[in-house]
């Protein structure tokens, strides 16, 4: 009997790790724990740090750099929002929603909640049905022979936070980032998530220490950029569904009007043989995604009909820069164009690499 049942976990095992599994039980919990609250009940430190130990939450507050005490807080809040006895409270702090963004965030949670359950619902209801919906928007950004399926993916959506995350095998979606994204325009935000799983990669391993920096540059800016061609067109100041620094195309695209000449000035340093600048650059500021410089350039890209030749080579970061150059040279309203030297030094290090771009 023993036997058996090992025998029957083992294939069970093999099936669910052959395909896409969707995960949202941190949800179900979560909401075991808003309706206890919503009765007046405190929340039980064990339940929530049981609920906090999920290993998709830990991934995702791991690649957040969150510590102890913004839990401790996050949970404090919670108690907050949710709880009837403390609604004054809640009502004044919602006045001021950028001092007291945590009961803002957890407000929308709350706000929120019924048509998150049945959004769940739906989802639970044919998996398959929501990712096939997700792959038609990331196929669209990726040549023929990239177009695969991911195997071996978790899926999860939790329930804390607002922003989406794709490691390994994982990708980890906030319930409210979810919920509201698909309501707005359903599948883009895991289409863009599994860009990141499928997009072909420049093999690192033959790129020289030298010039791993401006490399690295270059290939989050692409990165970022060209999932980002998947959904930011419709996270814009129109999207009203969305809550309102959810739109975030039209920040990036203006951050990234400042951003692109430093971006070139950093190229030239680079090119004359400094790394330090684009390190510290890649460390210190909010930049390092590369949604900002990614999304600008990516705009510009598509607006003047270069985004087949981008699919074509969505393995390359210089070719991303090179092409972006083109389509700003053309365009009439006179987009940041990159200098002679900066696309000289891009050019060299594409032939440099090209082994890199090539070897799959
Ligand atoms: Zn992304």
């Amino acid at each position: 009997m023993k036997v058996l049942m090992l025998f029957f976990t083992l294939s069970i095992g093999l099936s669910s790790a052959l395909a896409q599994t969707l995960v949202d039980s941190t949800c179900k919990r979560y909401f075991a724990i808003t309706d206890q609250l919503r009765q007046g009940d405190t929340l039980d430190p064990k339940v929530w740090n049981q609920l906090m130990n999920d290993k998709a939450i830990q991934m995702y507050i791991r690649d957040q750099g969150v510590d102890e005490g913004y839990i401790e807080r996050y949970k404090r809040t919670m108690q907050l929002v949710y709880m009837p006895q403390n609604e004054a409270l809640l009502q004044s702090r919602l006045k001021d929603s950028t001092k007291y963004w945590l009961t803002y965030i957890l407000y929308q949670y709350k706000k929120n909640e019924a048509g998150m359950r049945a959004y769940l619902t739906n989802l639970e209801k044919d998996p398959a049905k929501y990712f096939n919906d997700c792959y038609r928007y990331t196929y669209a950004m990726l040549p023929k022979s990239a177009q695969k399926r991911a195997t071996n993916q978790i899926y999860s959506i939790i329930p804390i936070h607002y922003d989406a995350h794709a490691e390994n095998d994982y990708i980890v979606c906030s319930l409210l980032c979810a919920y509201l994204n698909d309501k707005n325009q359903y599948g883009v935000l895991g289409g863009h998530e599994l860009h990141h799983i499928l997009r072909p990669r420049i093999d690192y391993t033959k790129i020289t220490s030298e010039d791993e920096n401006v490399v690295a540059l270059l290939e989050i800016t692409l990165n970022e950029g060209s999932a980002d061609m998947i959904d930011k067109k419709y996270m814009t100041n129109k999207d009203t569904v969305l809550l309102p620094f959810q739109r975030y195309f039209n920040t990036f695209f203006e951050e990234g009007k400042h951003l692109l000449p430093q971006i070139d000035s950093l190229l030239q340093l680079s090119a004359k043989g400094s790394t330090f600048t684009v390190r510290q650059f890649l460390k210190g500021t909010i930049f390092t995604g590369g949604h900002v410089p990614g999304t600008y350039m990516a705009h510009y890209i598509e607006k003047n009909q270069l985004t087949s030749k981008l699919v074509a080579r969505i393995n390359d970061p210089f070719h991303f820069y090179l092409l972006y150059n083109e389509a700003a040279r053309k365009d009439p309203s006179k987009p940041y164009v990159f200098s002679k030297a900066s696309v000289g030094y891009i050019t060299r290090l594409r032939k440099k690499y090209s082994a890199a771009l090539y070897s799959h």
